[in-house]
This record gives C-alpha cells, structure tokens and sequence, in this order.
C-alpha cells in the first residue's frame, strides 16, 4: 500500500471484515494513533483487542502487546494470522529455534504484531532487542494484574512502568474489564498512567438474559435448563469437586458431550478436557470456578451455577464468560438454603482474619439479596460496580415475569420470634418444628413444646417456612452464626419487625423450571439460544462441519476460522458467491479467499 495510507475503518472492512466499530473503538484507536496513551475499561466482550490491533495496523513498526495468559496468546495469534497480519508470540510454550526465528523476524521489521508474556519481556536480552525495533506501541493486556488486591495479581506487571522509562516517545494502551475505581487507580499508578486518557464502557452484557430460581432437584432443573441450548457450548459451576465429576457424568449419560475440570485432576486430563471444550462445538464444561480464567471461547452460549459463587464480582466475572461473541445467551443459576448455611461455614472455617471474614459475610449477603430480589437485576448488578442503569432491562426473569410478592409480616414475626424463643440455637429445620407443633423427639426433649411460640405456624407447611427462613436471611432479618454451625440469630433490624414497626413483603417461590418449559414449546427456540428454526438446521449443521473440518486442518479452535455470528449470517442470507460472502460480517480478505470457495460450495449446493 505505497503512498496510500489506509484509514481505521478501511482496516476493519478488509482485514477482519467488520461493517463498523462499536462503542468507543473508533475514538480509542484515533487517540493512539496521534500518539496518546490510553487506559481502556471494556467488560468482557466489548472489543479491546482491535484497540490496538487495528493501530498496530496504521502505525509503523511492531507493536508489543503483554498479555499473562498463554493459551489466549496463541488463539490471538492463530486468528490474526488467519486475517492475514503478521503476528508471532514469544513466551516459555516456545521452542528454542522457534524463539530464535521469532526474534529474528522482529528486528528485520517483518511483523505488525509481537505478544510477549510480562517475564520475557522485562528480560535484559529483549529490552536491548526492542531497542534495535521500531515499535509501534505497547499494548498492557489484563492491566488489573497490577493489582495487588485482585485474584490475578502478577509481580512483574508492577515492573512494566519500565517501559515508560525506556520508551518514552512509544505510545501505551492499558486494557482491562475489570471495573472497579480502586484497580483502575492502582493501573495508573503502577504503570505511570497519569496522563493516558482514560476510555471507560458500560459494563453492562446486554446480549446476557440473566435467570435466578430456587434449586429443588438440582440434576431435573439442569436437564431442562439444557433442553433450551442442545448442542451449544457452555459451561456448568459447581461448588465441589464431587459435584462436578457425579454431574458431569449425569450429564455424560443423559447424552451431552458434558467433560469435568477442577484441580483435582491430573494436568493431563484437565488440559485434554479444556482443549476439547475449545475445539469442539457444544461441549459443556462442568467445572469449579479454577476454570475459565483466560478462556477466550467467544460462543459459549450459557454459563449455569449450581451453587451460589462467593461474591457478586465473582458471579459476574464467571456469567461473564457468555456470549463474548455477542449473541443470545443466559446466565442460569439455582441455589438453596443449604448454601447459605455451608458457604457461611466455609467462611467460618477459613484461615482468614477476622476483618476478612467480616468482609466475605458481607460479599455473601449481598449476593443473596441478589438472588432474592424482586426487581430488575441487570440494575442491581451494575450498581454493585458503581453503574447507574436506567429502567428495566426487560431481560432478566424479574423483567419478564415480575415475581409475586405477599405481604409476609405476620409470618415473619411468628417465624423471628421462634428463633428468639427457642434461645437463638438452632438451625431453621428445628425452629420450624416449633413453629408448625410438631411433637418430635427433640422439641419434646427440649420442653419447646410448652413454649408460647409452639404451633403458631400451623397454617402454613415446612416448605412455605423455609422459604420464609431463607428470604429472612437473605434479607439481613436473620443470620446464621458466624461459626457456621447453621444456627439462626436475630439482627439489628429483626427488632423492628417484632415491634410492628417494619412490615415484610417475600416472594412467592416460583418454580424456575417453568420458564423453558415454555421456551421448548415455543418453535421459535428449536435451535436453542440462536433461534434457529427446523429448516434452517441441516444447513447450520453443515456450515458447522465446514467449520470443524477447516479448523482441524489448520489446527486451531474453529471460532478463529468463523465465530458463530458469521455462520449465522451466512445461513441468513445465503450469498451466492464472493462479492456476496465479502459483505457478510466477520468475512475479511484473507478468509474470503482461503475459505470462501468452500463454504458458498455447501451453500449453493443447498440451493
Ligand atoms: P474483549 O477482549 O474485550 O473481551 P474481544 O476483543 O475478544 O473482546 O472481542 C469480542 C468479540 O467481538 C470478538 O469476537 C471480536 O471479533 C468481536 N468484535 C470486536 N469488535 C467488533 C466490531 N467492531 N464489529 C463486530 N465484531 C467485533
Ligand atoms: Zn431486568
């Protein structure tokens, strides 16, 4: 392209084939292109790699992109080079000859793009390199590793101010989806950020449906759950080791292609279940919350807990998962009151200190007021990061179907004041004996059969009570002892209840299960979260094993030759040849021509 610069937006056309740039793209990639640092804050999904691709594209030289995680190195350099852009990563996974080669191409200026882990790059050897290259900028990918406070903390990302010193006329771009205000001054701080110009996006997910029910037979609801999404991709949380592998299995021999993964696995197996996830379609991971960091899939349609995770960050990071692509998908979870009561005990049981293990409590109350809440959660999720969202979204269960509430107060009083009775001892299975006069072994041994509360809940049975107990606790009403023995104590604000003074409004339980019940009966959603209809399916089955195939013969994970948002265009508009398949998002030049003979062979043979 001699003498010809090409623009922003002709990049994005011809090399990854996109009609237009989305949210703050466009302005982030103008600012370093004038030569400005920037510090980009973008949830998961939003579009933070072609941030600085597409300026490592315009400017000249290499760029540098850090990046911590291995595996998501590779898939980023497997689909650049599939685009056509010459991109090489150099980290331990690397061969000795292959390194060499690498370096070679970066001091003869052959490459647009070099990813480097942190401890590679912060090497005498390679520092001394780069200052033999002309680099086009440096890219800090997962910035939040900065921070010491954060779950991904990595030492050497503290050490990468140095590259402010070493280059200074060398612009910087920090990106992260990690949202709060305290890591974000900590990236600043550590990275010498001061005066990069700061690109913050809603976090909001809005192609994610989110869907809190309560668990009655956890494997019936997951089964019925997974009748909405056949043959997609997902991914399964469980609390416990145990529970992974027995769901796994269920799953296994109910017919889906359901792998385990947790850290009791041997390294093998861990690494051929997560490269079978990656590689092939529909694959449900069933995991512990170890899985999933730095896992790029972007068409995982559905992310499902089976337990209640430990924070609202933590929900949100682990629902985040789905639909990077930006297509439909759901974030299902079911809980218990057995949860509160074991993740209280965990807590409980914990090495921590006392004022961490206040702090956990307290992340776990909020999540339960979460589960719990009758209004739009979508809102309730970005407040929690500081986001003020407007209006319901229209898009979660709250929103869809607002759930019924009863005016509970005289229940609750009954039920507050039955702890109290009974000397605040107990767990909620025995102070509802008392409530319903019921005559068993232990409230006769106990003399709680002649206390003024025994059989005063007559009317209402042990299901409508738990439901009671576990709204009180949610709701701050009631709490179970710190020392995790599952006991109920009053609170605070349980006096104000007693006194008349506060009435209570609960939900009535509605049964989760309800609603894709109605979705599988509905046409509309035969083929799962993309909507794609009977007819449509032979045709989408055979753009899919297209897909596989190719993906197969190049060796990498089939979203990187197409992502599911251009298969389906495809299927929707059935372009008859190149100038039609060109105009089809997602289609570059160099996929045009090294794939589009095969896929308009399948679809014209349809025709
Ligand atoms: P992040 O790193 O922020 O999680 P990615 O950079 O991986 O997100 O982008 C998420 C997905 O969105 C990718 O599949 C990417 O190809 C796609 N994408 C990004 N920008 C655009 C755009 N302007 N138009 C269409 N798709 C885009
Ligand atoms: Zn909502």
């Amino acid at each position: 392209m001699a003498g010809m610069k090409a623009t922003a937006l002709d990049l994005l056309q011809s090399v990854f084939g996109y009609p237009g740039f989305r949210g703050q793209q466009q302005a982030v990639i103008e600012h370093l292109g004038e030569g400005g640092d920037a510090l980009v804050l973008m949830p998961t999904g939003g579009g933070k790699s072609l941030c600085y691709q597409i300026p490592a594209l315009l400017r000249q030289g290499t760029a540098i992109v850090v990046s911590p995680l291995i595996a998501l190195m590779q898939d980023q350099v497997d689909a650049l080079r599939e685009a056509g852009v010459a991109a090489a990563y150099l980290n331990s996974s690397l061969a000795a000859d292959a390194q060499r080669e690498v370096e070679r191409q970066l001091l003869a200026g052959e490459l647009n793009l070099l990813y480097v882990a942190p401890e590679r790059l912060l090497t005498a050897r390679f520092l001394e390199q780069l200052e033999r290259t002309e680099v086009a900028l440096f890219a800090i990918d997962e910035a939040h590793c900065v921070s010491q406070w954060g779950h991904d903390f990595r030492p050497e990302y503290r050490e990468l101010a140095i590259l402010h010193q070493r280059f200074p006329q060398v612009p910087r771009i920090a990106l992260t989806a990690t949202a709060d205000p305290r890591t974000r001054e900590e990236i600043v701080e550590r990275l010498s950020l001061q005066n990069a110009r700061q690109f913050v996006s809603s976090f909001d997910r809005p192609n994610i449906g989110y869907r809190v029910g309560l668990r009655h037979n956890a494997k019936r609801q997951l089964g019925e759950f997974l009748l909405g999404h056949e043959g997609e991709s997902g991914i399964v949380y469980c609390l416990s080791r145990r529970k992974v592998d027995d769901t796994a299995a269920w799953l296994a021999e109910s017919g889906i292609e359901a792998l385990p993964y947790h850290a009791g696995l041997d390294a093998a197996t861990r690494a051929k279940n997560q490269q079978r996830f990656l590689r092939e379609d529909g694959v449900v991971m069933v995991a512990t919350v170890a899985f999933g960091m730095g896992i790029d899939k972007p068409d995982v349609r559905f992310v499902a807990h089976l337990d209640l995770p430990r924070s609202i960050e933590g929900y949100y990071q682990e629902t985040g998962r789905a639909g990077r692509d930006g297509l439909p998908a759901e974030a299902w979870m079911i809980y218990g009151l057995s949860d509160v009561v074991t993740m209280s005990q965990m807590i409980a049981q914990s090495e921590s200190a006392d004022e961490r293990k206040r702090v956990e409590r307290q992340k776990l109350e909020s999540l339960l007021a979460y589960a719990e809440a009758t209004d739009c959660r979508r809102q309730l999720l970005l407040g929690a990061f500081g986001e003020t969202y407007p209006g319901p979204c229209g898009h979660c269960d709250n929103c869809i179907a607002p759930p019924k509430t009863w005016d509970a107060t005289v229940p609750a009083q009954k039920a507050l004041s039955a702890v109290y009775r009974t000397g605040q001892r107990f767990g909620s299975g025995h102070v509802i004996d008392v409530l319903r006069g019921e005559e068993t072994e232990r409230v006769l041994g106990l003399d709680h059969h002649r206390l003024s509360t025994f059989g005063i809940g007559a009317e209402m049975d042990e299901k409508q009570w738990r439901s009671v107990f576990r709204q009180l606790l949610a709701a701050g009403l009631l709490e179970a002892d710190a020392e995790g023995y599952g006991t109920l104590r009053l609170t605070t604000a349980s006096r104000a209840v007693l006194s008349g003074g506060r009435p209570v409004k609960l939900r009535e339980d509605a049964r989760p299960e309800r609603a894709s019940r109605r979705r599988r009966d509905s046409k509309q959603v035969t083929g799962g979260s993309l909507g794609i209809e009977a007819y449509e399916q032979p045709m989408w089955d055979e753009l899919r094993a297209l897909r596989t195939q190719l993906a197969k013969q190049q060796g990498v994970p089939p979203y990187v030759v197409f992502h599911d948002a251009t298969l389906l265009a495809m299927l929707r508009a059935l372009p008859a040849n190149e100038d039609e398949l060109a105009g089809i998002s997602g289609v570059g030049e160099a996929k045009l021509k090294r794939y589009g003979r095969d896929f308009l062979a399948v679809i014209n043979a349809a025709g």
